[in-house]
């Protein structure tokens, strides 16, 4: 029967639920407060520079074109995407740095020039990494809306067993002795918002996306994918209204009945929120509340962010797209992030530059950067805080690629844990939710149906699958196949 369906923000999960309940024949809107659709990966223009504001590496292009193939096209319909080479470039140092290049056959040989025998062996752990993508994404992600634990069960996934047990940490640190080869194959973990230590080796998965996969760019952006799942979902018949707050949630005989707005209410059959899960609970009475706010203080969230958008007026040499400056310990920044919450001492940090593959994001002979440091949760962030981390990072950013860059910024802004819960209502103002952690994977997440209120589901980073953007659409997948 066709229902009148609501749905909370316009992140990812929330553009993919709508369209999939719109294509069932229901009648979907969709509420979001900010002036933009997109969450966390809304786009800004300022001073002929366009910025990314969130998410930048399209890893996984199988799920996004699995959405698009779910609707009869294809993201070719949409927006044009090239495969990156180098796919990104890691600095360690002065003078000191690796491209990760477009192939596993690549990648193996820089390996073995660095660590002798390690070429064969990243063949092998990517073998084993591909098997566990096929397992994970193929067949686990799109069947686990998180309701039992018997969704993990499965011959294949007994056979994988242990590596449920085992952490990435584990397995990188036995088969690679380098420092360098460890830190490369340790990043993609950073994704999944835990320390290697504390994240299962089967999401080693990770490292297929990163090297057998590879890195790919829209040409616009992650705002080209949010444009065509809007411009999908219109087709399909959702209305999107930007500059809607939702304030509270209204409930009546274990229903929602009443979504109040600032200065509207409206009904609703069924009522989604893709915004975080714990401000979505705030909104309703207290006995309508799954979880305690002791039970979200004891979660694992994955990082916050210190962001910089910066506009330079001139070309920026040794930088490819996407830069990782790992010429730190993470261990002791991963320490300062997660066991003991405060600015890190010597932060790594990524910078891309997408005025490199697409010139048209900067005004000419100009560089657009993006700048992103980790950082724990909760912190006080201060502007004098935010530029000591700026003059630090341009300071490094100078001396790798060796040019003076400071005297030639003409725009900047920054957005850090304060913004993240004033633009997002994010806990704590994570950047992208709940960490993927052994004990917070599958049903030992966030539920992504109320089990207080009959009509109320959830999708996003803080519920199933988890966070990124691949797993916010399918996020949007699994609520819509439930209520479906
Ligand atoms: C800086 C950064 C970098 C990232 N990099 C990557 C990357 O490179 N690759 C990758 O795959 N992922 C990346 N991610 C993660 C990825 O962007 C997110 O996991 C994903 O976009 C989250 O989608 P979502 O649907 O859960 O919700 P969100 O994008 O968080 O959207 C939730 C929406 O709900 C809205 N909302 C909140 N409260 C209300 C309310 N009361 N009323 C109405 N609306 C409300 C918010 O405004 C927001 O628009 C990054 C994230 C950040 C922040």
């Amino acid at each position: 029967m066709k229902k009148n369906i609501a749905i909370i923000g316009s992140g990812f999960s929330s553009l993919s639920a709508a369209c999939y309940l719109a294509k069932k024949g229901h009648n979907i809107t969709v509420y979001e407060k900010n002036s933009d659709l997109g969450g966390r990966a809304r786009q800004f223009k300022a001073n002929g520079f366009t910025f990314d504001m969130g998410p930048s590496w399209y890893w996984m292009p199988d799920v996004f074109e699995k959405f698009f193939n779910d609707f009869n096209k294809s993201s070719k319909d949409y927006y044009q995407i090239e495969k990156l080479n180098p796919a990104y470039r890691v600095y360690f140092g002065l003078d000191d740095y690796i491209d990760i290049e477009d192939s596993i056959e690549k990648i193996s040989d820089k390996f073995e020039k660095i660590e002798l025998g390690s070429g064969e062996k990243l063949k092998k752990f990517l073998s084993k990494a591909k098997e566990n993508y096929n397992i994970g994404v193929s067949d686990m992600l799109y069947k686990m809306p998180g309701l039992s634990p018997l969704e993990l069960v499965s011959i294949k996934t007994i056979k994988k067993i242990r590596y449920f047990i085992s952490t990435i940490r584990k397995e990188v640190h036995r088969d690679f002795k380098n420092p360098k080869l460890r830190s490369i194959l340790e990043f993609p973990v950073l994704f999944l918002g835990a320390k290697a230590s504390n994240t299962p080796a089967f999401y080693n998965f990770m490292n297929y996306a990163d090297f057998g996969l590879g890195t790919f760019q829209p040409k616009n952006g992650f705002s080209d994918l949010v444009n065509a799942m809007v411009s999908l979902g219109k087709n399909l018949g959702v209305k999107y209204r930007t500059n809607h707050t939702l304030k509270s949630i209204k409930i009546k005989d274990n229903k929602v009945n009443k979504l109040i707005f600032e200065n509207r209410e409206f009904d609703c059959d069924i009522l989604i929120s893709g915004a975080d899960y714990h401000h979505t609970e705030s909104l309703l009475p207290t006995k309508s509340r799954q979880y305690s706010e002791k039970y979200w203080s004891k979660r694992i969230f994955a990082p916050s962010s210190l962001l910089f958008y910066v506009g330079f007026n001139k070309k920026i040499n040794n930088v490819t797209h996407h830069n990782l400056f790992f010429d730190t310990e993470f261990d002791q920044h991963a320490k300062e992030i997660y066991d003991d919450p405060r600015w890190p001492s010597d932060p790594l940090f990524y910078a891309n530059f997408t005025s490199k593959t697409n010139p048209g994001t900067a005004p000419k002979n100009c560089e657009n950067g993006f700048f992103l440091i980790p950082i724990a949760t909760d912190l006080e962030d201060t502007e004098e805080i935010r530029e000591k981390y700026f003059e630090l990072i341009m300071e490094k950013l100078e001396k790798f690629t060796k040019q003076t860059l400071r005297s030639s910024i003409v725009y900047k802004r920054s957005f850090c844990v304060s913004d993240f819960k004033k633009d997002y209502n994010s806990y704590g103002g994570n950047a992208y939710g709940l960490a993927n952690t052994l004990f917070q994977t599958a049903f030992l997440r966030p539920n992504i149906k109320s089990k207080l209120v009959q009509n109320l589901y959830f999708c996003g980073q803080l519920t199933v699958p988890g966070p990124g953007v691949p797993p916010a659409i399918v996020s949007g997948e699994l609520v819509a196949n439930l209520i479906n």
